[in-house]
């Protein structure tokens, strides 16, 4: 039904000043998918998760041309609070915590903006049964977590929002393999319970084994599209884009 549409990004073209990150791109996330975009270094994956979530600006860049819209409505142009408030978060690269904030001052302030009226507790909840070692670590100054555990609380906090999709920039970069296949988990868990996934990542291998449906960017645009299994199991496409032999 109208307005019931997932993200919709349309000829898309973006600039850095006079550096153009990304030109011409399309792409869909239907409503409850987990969708993955797939590049190597300076390809423009983050410049495409921060041109949905309204923080382009932060980085003085903009939207020079095409449209994003969810839901039915147009999200481009749209300040981050009015992005975050339909119901997209994101998950920025880097796992950026509040470092010397605790574990529990950061999924508060999650939930600040909040688009629904479900409370903070409620939310808080679910995050901790999601992942049970954030209510360990309550106390604790973020700064001192495990990496992997930065992570679990860079999406736990973006949870607290209650959002309808997930925006998420490499999640499982820099982690163990058997840390990365946990935060893969709760990607999966995460959209099974009903929030919409836009996962960025570097890890093909895993980003495919997530995704219905992945998009290949290389310097600023798209090289190819399709069904993720697809992708994964073309030789072609697993030498040339994915570097899995
Ligand atoms: P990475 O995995 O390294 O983060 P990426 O695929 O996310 O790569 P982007 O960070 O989106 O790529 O960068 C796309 C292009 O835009 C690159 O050429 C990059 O140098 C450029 N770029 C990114 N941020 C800025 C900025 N703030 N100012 C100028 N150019 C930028």
């Amino acid at each position: 039904p109208p307005g019931d549409s997932g993200l919709v990004v349309r000829d898309l073209a973006v600039s850095y000043g006079p550096v153009l990150a990304l030109r011409g791109v399309s792409l869909d996330v239907p409503r409850g998918s987990v969708v993955a975009v797939l590049g190597g270094n300076g390809a423009g994956k983050s410049t495409l998760l921060r041109a949905v979530s309204g923080t382009l600006r932060f980085h003085r860049g903009g939207i020079t041309a095409g449209e994003v819209g969810f839901g039915g409505t147009r999200l481009s142009g749209a300040a981050t609070s009015a992005v975050v408030a339909r119901g997209v978060v994101q998950v920025p690269e880097g796992r950026r915590v509040f470092a010397r904030m605790t574990v529990e001052e950061n999924l508060r302030a999650g939930a600040l903006g909040a688009p629904d009226r479900r409370s903070a507790a409620e939310a808080r909840e679910s995050v901790l049964a999601l992942f049970p070692v954030l209510a360990e670590r309550a106390g604790q100054r973020a700064g001192l977590l495990s990496g992997g555990e930065q992570q679990m609380l860079a999406i736990g906090r973006a949870l607290m929002a209650g959002p309808r999709m997930l925006l998420l920039d490499e999640p499982t970069l820099g982690l163990a393999p058997m840390m990365a296949a946990r935060i893969a988990d709760t990607v999966r868990e995460i959209n099974a319970r009903g929030t919409t996934v836009l996962l960025v990542e570097q890890n093909a291998a895993m980003a495919l084994s997530l995704a219905s449906h992945a998009y290949v960017l290389e310097v600023g645009e798209v090289v190819l599209s399709g069904p993720a299994a697809e992708l994964a199991a073309s030789d072609e496409v697993r030498r040339r884009y994915l570097g899995i032999e």
